[in-house]
């Protein structure tokens, strides 16, 4: 199974992206995390990627595009979940004409909708657990909402990545995503086009639902 996800950053598409991975055992292709293991590994793609990285800005499509098709390619014999990409216009349509042209299926397009305030909203309330990172703490998330200052999991001490409190990264990143002429709702939709000439199916999915309620929805609609 083939699968590209959509949904802007404090959607939460990176926990649904986990699971839909772990159920159908997808290779998890994500352009972003490719870029940071080339910066890492001091490559001379990762040395040419970071300063639009550092800067928030999207890296060149001259880059990027052969990089996530190689990927694909190289990785994902078996069914992949792509994640992080098409980010725009020109990665949509090049993605397109390259699965057309190695004769490969593009089962589902799923994009988690959220209104760009809420997102913002999420994105600056998220709370880190010092002792579990991967225990859910957010302001604004009703569901998951810090014990007082503390955890709400296990007591611990609560704190903010300083990433998230960048209100001016946040909007930047949100710009390119909310962008419908030539930026990633742009690339969404063009998919959901041809989704109605049924080239691919499209799974829109209400963002603001529980975490549970949002899996339970796509995991009823994969087949
Ligand atoms: P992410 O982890 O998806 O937020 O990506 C981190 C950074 O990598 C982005 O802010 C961009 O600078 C870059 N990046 C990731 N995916 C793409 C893409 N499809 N096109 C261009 N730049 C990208």
């Amino acid at each position: 199974m083939n699968i590209l996800i959509f949904g802007p950053n404090g959607s939460g598409k990176g926990t649904q992206g986990d699971l839909v991975k772990q159920k159908y055992q997808l290779a998890h292709i994500e352009s972003g995390a490719i870029f940071r293991e080339h910066i890492g590994g001091g490559t001379e793609l990762g040395k040419k990627a970071k300063a639009y990285i550092d800067r928030g800005d999207l890296v060149p499509d001259d880059i990027t595009i052969p990089m996530v098709l190689e990927t694909l390619q190289s990785k994902g014999a078996k069914g992949w979940l792509l994640d992080g990409f098409p980010r725009n216009m020109v990665q949509a349509e090049k993605l397109y004409d390259a699965l057309k042209a190695a004769n490969i299926e593009l089962d589902y397009v799923i994009e988690i909708l959220l209104p760009r305030e809420v997102a913002k909203n999420r994105i600056m309330g998220r709370r880190l657990c010092k002792t579990n990172n991967n225990h859910p703490n957010n302001i604004f998330i009703d569901a998951i909402k810090p014990d007082g200052d503390k955890c709400r999991v296990c007591g611990g001490e609560l704190s903010a990545r300083s990433d998230d409190q960048d209100e001016g990264a946040i909007n930047k990143r949100h710009d390119i995503y909310y962008d419908t002429k030539t930026g990633t709702l742009a690339a969404a939709y063009f998919y959901k086009e041809l989704a109605k000439k049924g080239a691919t199916k499209y799974i829109e999915l209400d963002g603001l639902g529980t975490i549970d309620s949002i899996k339970d929805t796509l995991l009823g609609q994969l087949a």
